[in-house]
This record gives structure tokens, sequence and C-alpha cells, in this order.
């Protein structure tokens, strides 16, 4: 059960748009819990993967769905620690591949619906920021405010080039512009919710933005919108 008293700010967006950091940079300034709910998507996949289930095969991908207990924490840097059957699967589940297989299931409108309240669970006190794909016009539609990033897709692909890099996942700038380009076409078009911003959402273009830019902006925006509330 969600308590939706506890106010939710959304990040929304496609791949490698900067999305996760600006959402651990929000909630760590306002002390409030965060959602990457691209983890648990990517949990999905990782675990149908070692199951060598097909992603064609809906039925089985649910019921696997149905099985997985992760747990997830936040580090002292704002990374997420992911743990499945007590096995810290974090690094592994950032792997590209497994994000192409986590957008080939999450078209699957079942799959979705029977991960909406492990996502609503993240709502607690005193308040939650979510990033995902359709945080804003899905899975939290009242949120208090709603943030849609974007960027050119190579500004993205050069982006999530350098995070892999860091995260000692090697692969070629061209492989993940290729993947990006093809994971954006597949979240947009599907049928259930598809990448878009809410139509109340404000959409900050950050290709040539910082964090910084971007995180000042998005301060901003929940400041003013604070104010709203108590005028
Ligand atoms: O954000 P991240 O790259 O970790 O997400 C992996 C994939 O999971 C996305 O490409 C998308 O297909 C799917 N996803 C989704 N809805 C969300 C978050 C992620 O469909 N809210």
């Amino acid at each position: 059960m969600q308590n939706t008293a506890v106010p939710v700010i959304t990040i929304d967006g496609p791949g490698g748009v900067g999305k996760g950091t600006v959402a651990h940079l929000l909630a760590k300034k306002l002390n409030w819990n965060v959602l990457d709910s691209g983890a648990i998507y990517r949990v999905v996949a990782f675990a149908a993967e070692k199951m060598a289930l097909s992603m064609d095969d809906c039925d089985a991908l649910l019921k696997l769905v149905t099985t997985l207990t992760p747990t997830f924490s936040t580090d002292n840097e704002g990374g997420m620690n992911v743990f499945l059957n007590k096995e810290n699967i974090s690094a592994r589940i950032r792997e590209p591949h497994i994000g192409t297989l986590a957008s080939q299931l999450s078209v699957y409108p079942s799959l979705r619906e029977a991960l909406l309240s492990c996502q609503r669970q993240f709502r607690k006190p005193k308040g939650l920021v979510a990033d995902g794909r359709d945080m804003g016009t899905v899975v939290f539609p009242k949120a208090q405010l709603k943030i849609f990033l974007d960027a050119s897709p190579e500004a993205r692909a050069i982006r999530r080039h350098r995070q892999l890099l860091a995260q000692a996942i090697n692969v070629s700038l061209r492989d993940v512009f290729a993947q990006i380009i093809e994971r954006d076409e597949r979240d947009r078009t599907r049928a259930v919710a598809p990448l878009k911003p809410a139509e109340d959402a404000i959409i900050i273009d950050t290709t040539t933005l910082s964090v910084d830019d971007v995180f000042s902006q998005v301060v901003l925006h929940w400041s003013a919108r604070s104010q709203e509330k108590i005028a």
C-alpha cells in the first residue's frame, strides 16, 4: 500500500539523460527516499536471463516476477545497492545487455502491472523522488512535481559511456549509442506506459547543461511548487 499523503517528485526521461544522478542529489538534499524504477526492471531481466527464460514468454516472466524478492538500499555516494537472494547484483544489472533485456520485457502490460505495488512501496515519509519512464504518467500520476529530462541521443550516449567506464564495464561508444537508439524506439512506441512526458510535466532539455545546472533548475521548480502550496 502506498501512503498517498507522502509527497512525490517524479523524474522521467530516456536512458542516459542523467535522471538517476539528479534523483539521488535531490533525495539527498530533501532527505527523502529514492526509487530507481529501472533497477526493478533490470532485476527481472537479470533473473530471467539466469533462468534462461525467453523474453517472448510473458507467462513465464510474469511467474518469475511473483517469486522475486529483491532488496534495495542506497549507499553513501547515492548509488543503489540491489540484492537478490543475498547476492549483491548492483553491478551486474548495470551491464548494457541487461538494459536491453529489461526494455524487451517492459513492453508487457501484465508484467508492468505486477511491478506497480513494488514501486509504490517506496513512497514513505518524508517523501519520494522517483525516476523512470512512467513515474509521472502511470505510477505516481498525482505527484506534486513532475520533471521530464531530455537530451540528444549523442549527449546521452557519451554520458552513459562515461558512467559504464567508471563502473569498469568496457564497451564501445558506438555500441552504447546503438543500444540507446534501439531502446528509445522500443520505450517510446510500446502500447502501455510509453516513454513520454506527463501533460503536467516540466520538460528540461539537458543536452548542453551540466548536472549542477539541471539540479539547480529542479530545486528551483520544487521551491516554487512548495511556495504555491503554502500560498
Ligand atoms: O532506466 P534504466 O535504463 O535502468 O531502465 C532499463 C529499462 O527498463 C528501460 O529501457 C525501460 O524499457 C524499462 N523501464 C520502464 N519503466 C520504468 C523504468 C524502466 O519500462 N519506469
